[in-house]
């Protein structure tokens, strides 16, 4: 494992374990953590030098850090670093939930603590919440190590944070990978940050996954022949390594064979060259084309709608509409009437809540279209 000084002597593994996608018993990723698969995604991490854990209070509806608790408390507690966030989405309670954290984690101290997805939106809610000076407190009495926040709010927004904050984020974690660089505000973001001399923890470095099964037959070609051998998350992750203001990225690994193939691309410390940034970039393009909506399926917009509709779902299957048509619109034939797009009521709740502020709305009302001329 490659490492990166991060403060105070700490370093910390270039590859650091998400913990937000772990293996679940059945295949409903809301249901209990699988303890005996998701133990061996932890053992081979330790074995193999990951030092860093991301979770949060919300992931797997709080399974996530009870598992965390129980995995890594195997281990002395020098050997491993937990990163933990509290969401103003769980409740204005940051007290009682810190509290409950530090149960779950069965430990007395948190290393790293977050504010969870700081929106434009959200940004605000945590200023005026009062949580910031009671985790600043928290940090004083060792209870939190290093203190910071991880972001979905455009530049202007995460500026607003590093100004309100100034001189005492420790940390800011970023979706960062090379389509949003390229499509996205991941470059004016980790831009931000660097200039403000803030660590930067990356999130989605490879989209959830996505930018493994997006990339044309044409694109997949050319990087074969570059790189033999090489799979599209070592692309994504060696893209991301050639940035010096990277100190961890976090991989959601659900399975041993991820974790091992992620871990050979971060035993070496080989980014890509300019050249084969530039093919990744003529790649991303060619998604960007292909697809209509970048839901990275993170399902934070889902616990607030009314109608109780899978939103990730319906916008995959607006995705295959966009690419394949009206032969995309199977996926809608298996969903329960009340669940069709049509019963959306354009409340708005679901992009409020989207981390990446898509109109979803305005897609359910296409697909809830494309559907009935269908019929
Ligand atoms: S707009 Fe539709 S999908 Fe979004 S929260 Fe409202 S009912 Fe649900
Ligand atoms: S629509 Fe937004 S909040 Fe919902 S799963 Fe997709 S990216 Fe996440």
């Amino acid at each position: 494992m490659t490492y990166r000084d991060f403060k105070d002597g700490i370093k910390l593994s270039r590859l650091g374990l998400g913990c937000m996608r772990l293996p679940t018993v059945g295949d409903d990723p809301s249901a209990l953590i699988d303890r005996a698969r998701a133990n061996e995604i932890v053992d081979y991490a330790i074995a193999h030098g990951i030092n860093y854990f991301d979770t949060a209070y919300i992931y797997h509806g709080g399974d996530s850090e009870k598992f965390l608790g129980e995995a890594l408390n195997r281990y002395p507690r020098d050997k491993w670093y937990v990163a933990d966030k509290y969401n103003t989405m769980s409740g204005p309670d940051f007290k009682g939930i810190f509290e409950e954290q530090l149960e779950r984690l069965k430990t007395d101290h948190i290393d790293f603590y977050l504010l969870h997805g700081v929106t434009d939106l959200k940004a605000d809610e945590y200023i005026n919440s009062g949580c910031i000076d009671f985790f600043r407190e928290q940090k004083e009495k060792g209870r939190i190590r290093y203190f910071g926040f991880s972001s979905h709010a455009t530049p202007k927004a995460l500026e607003r944070m590093i100004e309100y904050g100034k001189g005492q984020w420790d940390l800011v974690q970023i979706q960062l990978n090379y389509f949003d660089w390229a499509h996205g505000t991941a470059r004016g973001q980790y831009e931000l940050l660097e200039k403000n001399g803030i660590p930067v923890m990356v999130m989605e470095p490879i989209r959830g996954g996505k930018l493994m099964s997006v990339i044309d037959d044409a694109s997949k070609a050319e990087l074969a022949k570059e790189l033999p051998g090489a799979s599209l998350a070592e692309w994504a992750l060696r893209w991301v390594m050639r940035l010096g203001g990277v100190q961890v990225v976090l991989s959601g690994m659900s399975t041993l064979e991820q974790i091992v193939e992620n871990v050979a691309t971060f035993e070496k410390d080989e980014p890509l060259n300019d050249a084969q940034c530039e093919l990744l970039g003529k790649a991303a393009d060619a998604y960007r084309s292909s697809i209509a909506v970048p839901c990275t399926g993170c399902r934070y917009c889902v616990d607030g709608c009314p109608q109780e509709l899978d939103i990730p779902e319906l916008l995959g299957i607006y995705n295959s509409f966009k690419v394949n048509g009206p032969f995309g619109l199977g996926g809608l034939d298996v969903l329960a009437e009340d669940k069709t797009p049509k019963n959306c009521i354009a409340c708005g709740t679901c992009t409020d809540r989207c981390p990446q502020l898509l109109e979803i709305p305005k897609y359910l009302e296409e697909l809830a279209q494309a559907a009935t001329f269908r019929l």
